[in-house]
C-alpha cells in the first residue's frame, strides 16, 4: 500500500518522501485508517515494524488538518524510556519537518537546564508531547501542565512500562486529561495485565494483532554452551577472529556489563558501555560515538532491547540468556535491520540451559549450538542431558498420563 492511499496532507507527504519511506508496512497499513477514523486501537506490534510512523503519521496528519488552540497540548506520547522518547521525538521531527508541528521530549536523567526548558515548552503548549511517565508525573504535579485540551494519547511498549513498574504514574497522568480523547495503545506482548490496563483507559478498541514472536529468518542464530568462566574468553576469542562492524553485547546486569567492558577495554578493544548508573548526557555520548562507528563495541543492559534504532549492527552478542523470549527477540532485532544481514550469538551457562530451551520453544526453533574454541577447553554437555534431567522429569510428574511420547 502506497502513502498517498491514506490521503494525507502534502506537508505531511513530503516528510514521508523525504524519509525515503516508499510503501507502508503492515502495521501501517492496519493502524493508520483506524486512528484516522478517531477509533481508540490497541495493537500488538514490536519494534521495528514501523509502528512509530503507524502513530506518528496519522497525529501529524489530524494536527496540521485540524483546529486547535494555540498555548494547548494537543497530543502526548508515553514511553517506558528516555532513549525511546529522544528517538520518537527525532522520528517525530523528520516526519513533520515540512509543518509547523510542535513537539517536546520530556524524559529524565536532564539537568536542570533541561527542566526549566520543560516546564517553558510544557506551559507554553506544544502540539504533541513525548515522555516518559515519572518526568510527566512530576510536571503535573506542578500545576503547570496545559493538558485540558489534550486529544490524543498514545501508549507505547505499553508492556515494558508495565513491566518497570509505571502503572501509578500512567494512571496519575490519565486522571489529569480530558475524558473525552482518542487513545492508542501499542504493547509487543498481551499479557493479562495490558489487557486490564487496555479496559480501563481504552473505549471499545479496535485489535490489530501483528505481533511476530519470532526474529527474521535472515538473523543468523548461534549458540554456545559455556561454563561461566569460559564466557569473556571466549566473547574475547569471537571478536578477535572476525571483524564486525559494529556489535552490541548484553548483559542482565550492571554489573556484568561494567566488568565485561573493562576485560575488554584491557584487551585493546574500543568498547563503551550503556546502563542505568551512568548519567543522561554520557549515555547519549557513548551512543552517538557507538552509532558514527568511532566504537565499534558496545556493551548494555536490557535498557538497549527494545526501540533503539541502530541501522548497521552486524553481531549482536547475548553474554547472558534473556529473561525470557520476548526479550530475545528484541535483543538479537537489533542485528539485520533493514537491508542488512545479522549474527546472534548467546552464551548459555549450565544454569541458564533452561531458560534457553523456552526461548527455543517460544521462537519454534532450535538454535545451532556451536563447538567452543579448542584453547578454552571443555564445554557443558547438551540439551539432550538437559531433557532428561531438567524438563522430563518435571513435565512427567506434573502431566502424567497426558505426556506425549
Ligand atoms: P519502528 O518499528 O517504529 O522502530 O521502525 C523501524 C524502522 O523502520 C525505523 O528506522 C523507521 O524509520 C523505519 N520505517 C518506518 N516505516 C517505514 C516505511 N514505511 N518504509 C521504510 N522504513 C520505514
Amino acid at each position: 500500500m502506497k502513502f498517498t492511499d491514506f490521503g494525507f496532507d502534502q506537508r505531511l507527504m513530503e516528510g514521508i518522501e523525504a524519509s525515503n519511506y516508499e510503501d507502508a508496512t503492515p502495521v501501517q497499513e492496519q493502524v493508520i485508517p483506524f486512528i484516522l477514523s478517531g477509533k481508540d486501537i490497541i495493537a500488538s506490534a514490536q519494534t521495528g515494524t514501523g509502528k512509530t510512523a503507524a502513530f506518528l503519521l496519522p497525529l501529524i496528519h489530524k494536527i496540521i488538518t485540524g483546529t486547535y488552540e494555540d498555548g494547548q497540548i494537543t497530543a502526548m506520547v508515553i514511553v517506558p524510556t528516555r532513549e525511546l522518547a529522544i528517538q520518537i521525538a527525532q522520528h517525530l521531527e523528520g516526519l513533520s519537518y515540512f509543518t509547523s508541528v510542535s513537539s517536546i521530549a520530556v524524559y529524565g536523567g536532564g539537568d536542570g537546564n533541561a527542566f526549566v526548558q520543560e516546564k517553558k515548552a510544557l506551559s507554553q503548549g506544544a502540539d504533541i508531547v513525548v515522555c516518559t511517565p515519572g518526568k510527566m508525573m512530576a510536571h503535573i504535579k506542578m500545576g503547570y501542565v496545559k493538558l485540558n485540551k489534550l486529544q490524543y494519547l498514545v501508549l507505547d511498549e505499553a508492556d515494558r512500562m508495565l513491566d518497570m513498574g509505571f502503572y501509578d504514574d500512567i494512571m496519575f497522568i490519565i486522571k489529569h486529561l480530558p475524558a473525552q480523547r482518542q487513545n492508542l495503545l501499542f504493547s509487543a506482548t498481551m499479557p493479562p495485565k495490558i489487557r486490564q490496563l487496555a479496559k480501563n483507559i481504552l473505549h471499545h478498541p479496535a485489535e490489530i494483532n501483528i505481533a511476530i514472536s519470532k526474529p527474521p529468518e535472515k538473523i543468523i542464530q548461534q549458540a554456545f554452551l559455556v561454563y561461566e568462566a569460559q564466557k569473556i574468553p571466549l566473547i574475547l576469542q569471537l571478536l578477535s577472529e572476525k571483524k564486525f562492524k559494529a556489535v552490541l553485547i548484553f548483559c542482565s546486569s550492571k554489573l556484568n556489563v561494567k566488568q565485561l567492558t573493562r576485560e575488554l577495554k584491557r584487551n585493546g578493544i574500543k568498547a563503551g558501555e550503556i546502563h542505568s548508573d551512568l548519567e543522561q548526557e554520557n549515555r547519549e555520548d557513548i551512543l552517538i560515538q557507538y552509532k558514527s562507528g568511532r566504537l565499534p563495541v558496545l556493551v548494555a543492559t536490557d535498557i538497549l532491547s527494545r526501540g533503539i534504532d541502530i541501522d548497521n549492527i552486524d553481531l549482536v552478542i547475548n553474554f547472558d540468556v534473556p529473561h525470557d523470549g520476548e526479550d530475545y527477540v528484541h535483543r538479537i532485532g537489533r542485528t539485520a535491520r533493514a537491508e542488512a544481514d545479522g549474527t546472534a550469538f548467546t552464551l548459555v551457562s549450565v544454569k541458564e540451559q533452561r531458560k534457553f530451551l523456552s526461548i527455543e520453544k517460544l521462537i519454534g526453533k532450535e538454535v545451532q549450538k556451536m563447538p567452543l574454541p579448542e584453547n578454552l577447553g571443555e564445554q557443558p554437555a547438551y540439551a539432550t542431558s538437559f531433557e532428561n534431567k531438567y524438563s522430563g522429569k518435571k513435565r512427567k510428574f506434573y502431566n502424567k498420563g497426558t505426556r506425549k511420547k
